[in-house]
């Protein structure tokens, strides 16, 4: 790197920008922090690997501005699991409908089109530096901050960036995390899967449900099938480990596996890919001024279609907690609590796929015997409590993603109260609150809706409580009985936030 090349002053460089980092880059410059975007592909991913998001990815899409593209995603239907001779075992019906996070329990969307939205707001934001095409091949901390060099991938011309912090959101293999030396755990479930996905050409067949997900087990490769965002299709074959992926990679596999459905003249394909599935957690997720996030903090397999909605979470966890460190309004400390909060909560996730991963190259479904109707299972829904941290030490609820209920005006709770700590709740245990807890609400930059909302506090009271302190991430501070309980609450909030027991709280 020559001397005389300018280093670019940001206050925090986010290294990758699949769904993680341009989730994370995207908030943080709506806080007005100062962020390079850096991602070594010019463009956004040409193909989707995510499908599916869950409704509480969509309640952070409503934290980014994005809940207008909702209608440009598709439902979900069933899932239906078939033996060997097609003969259905059993559903698990997948749509819940509109949930307590008001949006759809589950979407299918088109992961390039996201991202390019996504792109296109950073390009325009004021601060935003976007390095699109650009790589980091090197990554040093010294005296308080991270000099990070990019190389564009296309020429070799180099920049610098003097990074208060830098976030590796660079995926599965990421530089960053090579870089901070972290450790890694195997949860042992290593898979491949043929991936095919096409767009048809032609009306889909009677015996081809076009929202309804199968897989077909008790054959030597599984096949499941999933309707994606419409009117895309995609195929997936597990591989044993004995399969040779470039064999199934050739274009005429991708012909016979479609062949029971469609000729090879009715559809275009998409992708053809075999991937290789991992179940990882590494940790330490900061050394110093560098962090990790998305799959470069964990990887999992597709099987609850998690990995994504992790990340994301992990970018929300973090767009609140670095703008109040680079402020100065917090000690660097509290970025401790950033993976003793979610590394617990991620990986129930990364454990739960993969044992499904593991169960399904096994399966032996058995259909019940004719004129039994197969038995209809629910989809479990999955809302860990995250680990200590930032939060009352209390059981569940505590810890645990919040409602969104709509206020009486009929706007959503979220939009109401912006990316910020949150009180609600029966107005009268708010008000008993004390002088000084005002205050600090106030210095804090708490929102206090004003009114009195009846879903809020249906949902309030559905969890015991008079009153709830919501974090900016959704997550639940606290639960409050009386005025006494949010003095409480709020003066161990803003001792947290100071950094007061943190180390305690993220050991
Ligand atoms: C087939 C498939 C299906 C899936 N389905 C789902 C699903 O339905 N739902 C779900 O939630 N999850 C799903 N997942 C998982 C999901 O795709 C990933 O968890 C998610 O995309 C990870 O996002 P990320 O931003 O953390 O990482 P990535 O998307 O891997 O992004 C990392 C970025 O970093 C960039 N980068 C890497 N190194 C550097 C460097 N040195 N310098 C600059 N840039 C760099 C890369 O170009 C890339 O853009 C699926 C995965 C696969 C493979």
């Amino acid at each position: 790197m020559e001397s005389s090349t300018p280093r670019i002053d940001v206050d925090v460089a986010v290294i990758g920008c699949g769904t993680t980092g341009l989730t994370l880059a995207s908030l943080l410059g709506k806080a007005g922090i100062k962020v390079a975007a850096v991602d070594r592909s010019r463009l956004q991913v040409p193909h989707p690997r995510a499908t599916h998001l869950d409704d509480e990815t969509m309640r952070a899409f409503q934290a980014l501005g994005l809940q207008h593209l909702e209608p440009r995603f598709s439902p979900v239907g069933k899932y239906r699991f078939y033996d060997r001779r097609w003969r259905t075992c059993m559903e698990v019906p997948l749509d819940r409908g509109y949930t307590e996070q008001g949006w759809r329990s589950n979407y299918m969307f088109h992961q390039p089109d996201w991202e390019a939205t996504v792109r296109g707001e950073l390009n325009d934001s004021s601060s935003a530096e976007i390095f699109f095409g650009w790589e980091v091949t090197e990554l040093s901390e010294a005296e308080g901050r991270v000099e990070v060099i990019l190389q564009e991938v296309s020429s070799d011309q180099q920049r610098a960036l003097n990074a208060g912090f830098v976030v590796g959101a660079d995926g599965a293999g990421s530089f960053v995390r090579g870089a901070m030396g972290c450790e890694l755990t195997d949860y042992e479930a290593t898979h491949r899967s043929l991936i095919v996905d096409i767009m048809p050409l032609v009306e889909l067949p009677a015996d081809l449900p076009d929202r309804d997900t199968f897989i077909q087990g008790g054959i030597t490769n599984p096949l499941t099938y999933v309707p994606i965002a419409a009117p895309r299709l995609r195929f997936e074959l597990m591989l044993r480990p004995q399969d040779d992926s470039r064999e199934f990679e050739r274009v005429d596999r991708a012909y016979q596996l479609l062949a029971p459905w469609f000729k090879a003249d009715e559809y275009r394909i998409l992708r053809d890919d075999v991937y290789e599935w991992r179940s990882i957690v590494p940790s330490p997720w900061r050394r110093g001024r560098m962090m990790i996030a998305g799959d470069a903090a964990h990887t999992m397999p597709p099987m609850l279609g998690q990995g994504m909605c992790s990340g994301i979470r992990d970018a929300l966890n973090l767009a609140w907690k670095l703008p109040r460190v680079v402020r100065g309004e917090s000690p660097i400390e509290l970025l401790d609590t950033y993976e003793s909060e979610r590394r617990p909560h991620t990986t129930t996730f990364v454990e739960i796929s993969a044992r499904l991963a593991n169960e399904i190259e096994h399966l032996q479904p058995e259909a019940p015997p004719e004129g039994i109707a197969p038995p209809v299972q629910e989809s479990e829904v999955l809302r860990p409590q995250i680990g200590p941290g930032v939060r009352d030490d209390a059981a569940e609820p505590t810890g645990v993603l919040s409602a969104q209920p709509k206020l009486d005006d009929g706007r959503l709770l979220d939009d109401a109260v912006g990316f910020r700590f949150a009180v609600v709740g029966d107005p009268e245990t708010i008000a008993a609150a004390g002088e000084g807890t005002r205050s600090a609400w106030e210095r804090l930059d708490v929102a206090v809706p004003a009114g009195r909302h009846e879903e809020v506090i249906e949902w309030v009271r559905s969890l015991g409580a008079g009153a709830v302190v919501i974090r900016p991430d959704r997550y639940i501070f606290g639960l409050a009985e009386s005025g006494a309980d949010l003095d409480r609450l709020t003066d161990r909030l803003a001792a947290q936030l100071a950094g007061a027991g943190l180390a305690a709280e993220a050991a």
